[in-house]
């Protein structure tokens, strides 16, 4: 479940919000309501081989030629291309008054000629999750598939992420909750030294530790969710959220494991699944130093 839940976080939050927030009428019509639907999934293609956390430093080029932008570029490791009907990518569109790079969104129907996705990728988890690498190779797009305001499509993206971190940090309270389930059903269950593990206070500390965390990260989700539905300013709060139920996802994770014993090695008994699917949370939309960054710069460092 945690591989489809990223993908319908991909799908809304990367893969629709940006059309929906930014896309003109007709885009709406045309590329939105298939996404709403269902027919479609939905992507957003930012990561490129050189150019993950630093996303300013996209290589991907749209250039202007008559009526199209003609795209050459690569993205990388992007969240549900194969099933999607188009996907957003980002470009450099031209240069700034001061010479800096401007970053723009286009949105690509994926069977257009010289776009090639490829989804070969061997994941440690979420593996239910589509992934793929995608090749631009002179791809036409025309010019109403520009995305937003051209001269503000860095802040768009930004926006973009800062939303999505919400939803990353909801599926890592989730994990996070599913774990520290199993381990408490389990610790009153495994006996030991004539007793259920949950008798020992080693144990009790790390369910005590794991049940508050998790009741913080999840007041973190709402509250980020609570600012973003009301039109606050929410992109400390998600970064806040995302940090903080990434961390705790892995931690109770682990922790799970930890209690299973041995158990918790094995497979069958389902929670070393959920550490490999946690860790991801810990990376994608801004790894944990990235919001460590963002935190320090929305505090004014
Ligand atoms: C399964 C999966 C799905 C994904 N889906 C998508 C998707 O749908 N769309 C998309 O665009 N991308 C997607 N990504 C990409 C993901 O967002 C990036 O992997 C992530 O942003 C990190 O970029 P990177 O991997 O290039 O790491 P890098 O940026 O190379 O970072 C490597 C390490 O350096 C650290 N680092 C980098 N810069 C700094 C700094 N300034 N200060 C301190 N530390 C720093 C990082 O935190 C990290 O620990 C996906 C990735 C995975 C694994």
């Amino acid at each position: 479940m945690r591989g489809t839940g990223l993908s319908y976080a991909a799908a809304v939050s990367l893969g629709a919000s940006p059309i929906y927030y930014f896309g003109t009428e007709e885009q709406k019509q045309k590329y939105l309501v298939p996404i709403t639907t269902g027919e479609t999934l939905a992507a957003f293609g930012l990561t490129e081989p050189n150019a993950g956390s630093d996303a300013g430093g996209t290589r991907t080029t749209a250039v202007l030629e008559g009526d199209e932008y003609v795209i050459n570029g690569e993205k990388t490791w992007i969240t549900n291309a194969s099933y999607s009907r188009t996907v957003t990518v980002t470009a450099v569109s031209g240069k700034d008054p001061k010479g800096k790079n401007i970053i723009s969104a286009f949105i690509v129907p994926t069977n257009t000629q010289g776009l090639t996705i490829n989804s070969n990728y061997e994941k440690m988890g979420v593996r239910a999750s589509n992934t793929c690498e995608i090749i631009l190779d002179n791809v036409r797009v025309p010019k109403e598939n520009l995305l937003g305001d051209p001269d503000k499509g860095f802040k768009q993206f930004l926006f973009t992420l800062d939303g999505g971190r919400i939803s990353i940090a909801a599926l890592a309270v989730g994990i996070a909750q599913a774990a520290f389930d199993r381990a408490l059903a389990f610790s009153k269950e495994r006996i030991q030294f004539g007793k259920t593990i949950s008798n020992f206070q080693a144990i009790q500390f790390k369910l005590a530790d794991m049940a508050m965390e998790i009741e913080l990260a999840r007041n973190m989700v709402y509250k980020a969710a609570w600012l973003k539905d009301n039109k606050k300013p929410f992109a400390k709060e998600a970064a806040y959220a995302k940090l903080f139920a990434s961390e705790t996802a892995f931690r109770a994770s682990n922790q799970a494991i930890q209690i299973h014993g041995g158990s918790g090695y094995m497979r069958e008994y389902e929670v070393e699944r959920y550490l490999r699917d946690a860790k991801l949370l810990e990376i994608g939309e801004g790894t944990s130093e990235i919001q460590r960054l963002v935190i320090a710069r929305q505090l004014g460092c």
